[in-house]
């Protein structure tokens, strides 16, 4: 997990740009609790974000992460309320997301996931892990002091368990590791699914009433733009590697090398050093149809 928050470090220091220009990479990893509308937040630290709701008769928490982010998310909590953890939700099913929630288990939260996630945690067990007590098939609301947060699914995208989150009626989406706002993210695309993310991306467009969206990494809340930006960058690359394949001119590694995007897409965080990897892996994509 360190080495995972490592290297998005590395891809976000990589390029300075608004709006982390004014961000040092201490400011990014520090540990915050940032209000995004009445009772909904976003808890960061060492690079890592969750997402709280804190209601009259107790908390939603997402994505412990860790024993220390958990650990230090629950104090956070604690000066905001006195109500206990009832829910935790795990965002999806990676690991750099979901260890460390005993300290939820322990005050008596339930766990709950992804119907799809379970199948993961049972391949790969992991001793830090709890494992979820419901799960949902999307569409489910958690109903807790007069607010409901409802869990979204959109299929295969990020993993095959990826719940995006949405408070009431709030302007407020939560994308988890669907966006990391104006990053290109990691190269490789690990465990992306590029046709069904770029679906997923553009059906999250299409829905009504939202404006802003929060997730796992980075700053606590960007414009809806930040994820259009997200999906041009997505279908820009994807369809600079197809003609660029269909062309022809390009022998084995030299089709990544050729790869070069507009401006808008390379000030964006990590461009540079993501590109190529990106390209290639778009290029497995044309080419295997994975
Ligand atoms: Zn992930």
């Amino acid at each position: 997990m360190k080495r995972l928050a490592l290297l998005w470090l590395l891809a976000c220091t990589a390029q300075a740009q608004s709006p982390y220009e004014n961000l040092t990479p201490e400011q990014i990893m520090a540990r915050s609790m940032t209000e995004l509308s009445p009772g909904l937040y976003s808890f960061g630290s060492f690079g890592e974000r969750s997402l709280v709701v804190i209601t009259p008769d107790g908390v939603i928490a997402t994505d412990p992460t860790n024993a220390e982010h958990a650990a230090a998310m629950r104090a956070a909590i604690a000066e905001l309320t006195d109500q206990p953890v009832r829910y935790l939700v795990y965002s999806h099913q990676h690991w750099d997301h979901v260890p460390g929630g005993q300290i939820f288990k322990d005050e008596g939260a339930t766990v709950i996931s992804h119907a799809n996630c379970v199948p993961h945690f049972q391949a790969r067990p992991n001793s830090e892990l709890v494992m979820p007590d419901d799960t949902v098939q999307g569409g489910e609301r958690i109903e807790l002091g007069g607010r409901q947060l409802t869990l979204m699914y959109f299929g295969r995208n990020h993993g095959d368990c990826l719940l995006v989150m949405q408070l009431d009626n709030s302007d407020v989406l939560f994308v988890n590791d669907l966006v990391t706002p104006y990053s290109v993210g990691l190269g490789f695309f690990p465990d992306y699914y590029p046709g069904e993310y770029l679906r997923t991306l553009k059906e999250i467009e299409a829905l009504p009433g939202w404006s802003r969206i929060t997730g796992n990494h980075g700053i606590p809340v960007a414009p809806r733009d930040a994820l259009s930006q997200r999906r041009r960058y997505v279908e820009a690359l994807m369809q600079a590697v197809e003609a660029a394949m269909d062309s022809g001119e390009y022998q084995g590694e030299a089709l990544y090398d050729a790869i070069e995007l507009p401006e808008e897409f390379r000030n964006m965080r990590g461009y540079d050093r993501h590109i190529r990897r990106a390209a290639e892996r778009m290029a497995y994509y044309y080419g295997m149809g994975w």
